[in-house]
């Protein structure tokens, strides 16, 4: 592919939206492997041609087109997607079209650069004459992430149910791999009976999605929870527990984090991560405390027809927020009587430990709402050291880390922030061990029961 350096801005708002699905082939970017593929299968059940695409192999063409200012995740998925289309052009020769293809880049609003990584990366999609007409399939966190004019008008609905079924469901996988691996019977059985699951579930959306089988979902997942338990070895003692929180990306993905999580338990740690519906809560949340700031406002003002829109869209976020808890509960129910999986943080109780402690406040917005009283809730729930993961300055990370170093100090519980910026820092490994050292102390102390 030969770039130009010609560009037309009009495509930001032509070639950037919420386009249909039908007849198209679907890339998604990997950021969280397990939660890729099941949300993948969640889009093929719906008829559409979901593809999960490979990632970070294509870093150093990321690299070659940023300038090295934009945030890590940006570099890495605009890599994954150059690479993607330089493989289907050698595969298929004259027959590539770039027509086919629908690229999955959604954004968030606020002061962070999140909301330009699609504008950014259509920019450098239009600098190749025959990408041009790619378009790139974006949904927004204004909206919570509402599906509308991707799909049919009814089934915007229904896959939107689903859709969220499938990040609940990863989101324990996930969790059982973290509790199983430090604890099996023989190195690599954890990882390696995950990606079957991982396998076994996605073709489980595939087929039941659609109908919204969810008792049947679950009922595998039960299996699978069961079949993953066999794999702790009861002979080892408990280990100290660590907490993750950070950039949402770069906290999931393994590549660009280096596999921090694996490096932790090469140090002798239990490690549990926040999750991925965390945040889709957060954002439905954040709606919906927003249009009730604005009623407020409204009522002062009395200004009716406000009033109103601002009543319609508590109701429509407020509905949201319960069927998602409703669904969330449902998954932890079950699958928590077989093993002690970690719960997830509720977001309106992270808003209250923040009202509560008045060192931040979600009218500033970004990850760092949830961080923060993440930190201080995995405290409370006798967390032997908490991690920051997040990519080199990014800012929500930057804010809580400020904030939240000097607390930990006080608190006397072990604190590590790790940056990634895709290079290797030798220190990484001595700071983890210097850590898991502090963090070992801490459980001697303390075990992991959360008292002072
Ligand atoms: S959260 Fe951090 S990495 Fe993500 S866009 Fe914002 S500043 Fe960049």
């Amino acid at each position: 592919m030969e770039a130009e350096t010609r560009q037309t801005f009009r495509s930001l708002s032509e070639n950037v939206g919420p386009f249909r699905l039908k007849g198209k082939t679907f890339l998604i970017p990997q950021m969280n492997r397990i939660g890729g593929h099941l949300l993948a299968g969640a889009f093929r059940s719906f008829g559409v041609n979901a593809v999960l695409m490979d990632t970070h192999e294509g870093l150093d063409l990321g690299k070659a087109f940023t300038s090295g200012k934009e945030c890590f995740p940006c570099q890495v998925t605009t890599g994954d997607i150059l690479l993607f289309l330089n493989k289907e052009k050698e595969r298929l020769g004259k027959d590539f079209d770039p027509d086919r293809y629908i690229y999955f880049m959604p954004e968030a609003e606020g002061p962070c650069r999140f909301g330009m990584y699609n504008k950014y990366q259509r920019i450098v999609l239009d600098s190749f004459p025959e990408l041009e007409s790619l378009k790139i399939g974006s949904l927004t966190s204004k909206n919570s992430y509402a599906l509308d004019g991707m799909f049919d008008q009814e089934q915007t609905k229904e896959f939107r149910k689903v859709g969220y079924f499938s990040v609940v469901v990863s989101d324990v996988l996930d969790r059982l791999l973290w509790r199983v691996r430090p604890y099996e019977k023989q190195k690599g059985m954890a990882d390696e009976f995950i990606e079957r699951a991982t396998h076994v579930l996605a073709g489980v959306f595939e087929q039941r999605g659609a109908v919204k089988d969810f008792e049947g979902i679950l009922d595998k997942l039960a299996e699978i929870i069961q079949e993953g338990k066999k794999l702790i070895d009861p002979g080892i003692p408990q280990k100290p527990l660590i907490g993750i929180v950070g950039e949402i990306y770069l906290r999931t993905h393994v590549q660009a984090n280096q596999d921090v999580i694996r490096l932790l338990e090469k140090h002798g740690a239990e490690v549990v991560n926040a999750s991925i519906a965390e945040w889709v809560n957060y954002t439905t949340y954040d709606r919906m405390r927003e249009a009730k700031i604005g009623l407020r406002l409204s009522l002062k003002q009395l200004r009716v027809s406000r009033i109103r829109v601002y009543l319609k869209k508590i109701l429509s976020y407020g509905v949201d927020l319960s069927y998602q808890h409703y669904r969330q509960d449902q998954v932890y129910k079950r699958v928590k009587p077989i093993l002690d999986l970690a719960q997830d943080h509720r977001v309106h109780h992270l808003d209250k430990i923040l009202g509560k402690e008045k060192i931040y406040s979600f009218d500033v917005g970004t990850e760092a709402c949830l961080s923060i009283p993440g930190i201080l809730e995995y405290v409370h729930q006798g967390t032997n050291g908490v991690v920051n993961v997040y990519p080199f300055t990014c800012m929500p990370s930057t804010i809580t880390s400020s904030i939240m170093r000097p607390i930990m100090n006080q608190k006397k519980v072990p604190y590590l922030d790790t940056p990634y910026d895709g290079s290797f820092q030798p220190g990484r490994e001595a700071a983890i061990r210097t850590f898991m050292y502090q963090a070992q102390q801490h459980f001697k102390r303390h075990a992991r029961d959360g008292s002072p």
